[in-house]
């Protein structure tokens, strides 16, 4: 079961509001999506990750797949059963995963690409770690080197047995230094599979096609085209457009002009705090970062007055909440100083306390938001 609605759009920006209705339940859009690679958002049971107003998860095919595989998962109920995920889910294609390992760019490539854009990577140009084909990827898997093949019906194939309530279309994630010319043969690749993938799926799971095309309109124009023609339940857009949140509303402007109304869109790996407000202006209605849970393992809370890093010894000194405006109950029991004493430590419970706090705090922001386009002052 999937349905999607847009119950409110706003006059003054592309903003909008929605339900996404789904097996496993609604969610209130626009919707930040907790990375959960795993089964798990780190350091919190599904039950914790819901009080912070968390409403559904993304996970990684490529990691599930590498461990404990999709059979275990499929045997354990599904993902939802299997993960006890009290929320609708998603999965990735491992598409993203794949490519990484080949020109071995990371999750955060958007944020620290800036030095990658300076050497080219050529249209010739031949991965160390992976073989890409017309018909997928060949790779060894980094955790006991056994050689996989991943093209798009093994992806779903996959994804169909771990199975969330929505999956993604096997795509190539160009590397943010390919070339124009790279970039063209890597798109008609992506747009190719697209088409496999919808023939191949024979689950009534939703299935979401990705729009790609790097940092180039005509090449972001082409991709929204293509995939918004082809009968996908939503579209995810992916890849990289350049640095900073001019370059991200630019390239939103360009794709969702090209993309059904009626149908939902998710932004991937992207939801930064500062990149909320942004995206969701430009028509997003979900999208999924692991900053929040990523920098809360390493000391960093976000808060309203910007980011604290907890591992900073002046911490120590302060004996006030994290965060004075945040309601979440991190805030309300901890102080700055104990919260850095534990991360200083390395203790498990500093880092899950963060974890919880940064989360509630984007979802509080999305929420917000939400709250905003509602009134219609967004
Ligand atoms: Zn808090």
């Amino acid at each position: 079961m999937f349905r999607f609605k847009v119950t409110k759009s706003s006059k003054k920006s592309r903003a909008r509001l929605g339900v996404l209705k789904t097996a496993h339940g609604e969610v209130e859009t626009p919707a930040f999506v907790g990375v959960a690679t795993l089964g798990d958002i780190k350091t919190l049971s599904s039950d914790e990750a819901k009080t912070t107003g968390l409403q559904m998860t993304i996970s990684n095919t490529f990691h599930l797949h590498l461990r404990p595989g999709e059979e275990v998962v499929a045997k354990g109920g599904g993902l939802n059963k299997f993960a006890n995920l009290p929320f609708p889910t998603m999965t990735d294609s491992g598409g993203f995963q794949v490519f990484s390992l080949g020109f071995g760019f990371d999750s955060e490539n958007s944020k620290i690409a800036k030095s990658r854009y300076q050497t080219k990577i050529a249209a010739s140009a031949v991965p160390k770690n992976i073989k890409i084909t017309d018909s997928g990827v060949h790779f060894s898997s980094p955790i006991d080197g056994r050689k996989i093949f991943l093209g798009p019906k093994e992806s779903i194939a996959i994804q169909e047995k771990i199975g969330a309530d929505i999956i993604l279309a096997f795509d190539e994630c160009p590397p943010p230094n390919a070339d124009r010319k790279y970039l063209v043969a890597s798109l008609a690749r992506t747009h190719r599979w697209a088409a496999e993938c919808l023939r191949a799926k024979k689950t009534s799971q939703a299935i979401y096609g990705i729009v790609q095309g790097s940092r180039f309109k005509d090449l972001r124009v082409r991709s929204a085209k293509a995939i918004g023609n082809m009968p996908f339940d939503g579209f995810a857009v992916g890849g990289e457009f350049g640095i900073g949140n001019a370059a991200m509303e630019r390239m939103l402007g360009w794709v969702l002009d090209e993309l059904p109304e009626e149908k939902p869109r998710h932004l991937l790996g992207v939801g930064y705090p500062d990149d909320i407000l942004p995206m969701i202006r430009a028509g997003i209605d979900t999208f999924d970062c692991i900053a929040p849970t990523h920098y809360g393992r390493r000391g960093i809370a976000f808060t309203s007055s910007g980011r604290v890093d907890l591992t900073k010894t002046k911490y120590l000194s302060e004996h006030k909440a994290l965060d004075k405006k945040c309601r979440c109950p991190v805030c309300a029991d901890y102080t700055r100083a104990y919260l850095s004493h534990l991360i200083r430590a390395k203790e498990i419970t500093g880092m899950r306390l963060l974890t919880e706090h940064n989360l509630h705090f984007i979802n509080a922001l999305t929420a917000a938001c939400r709250e905003k386009i509602r009134r219609g002052a967004l």
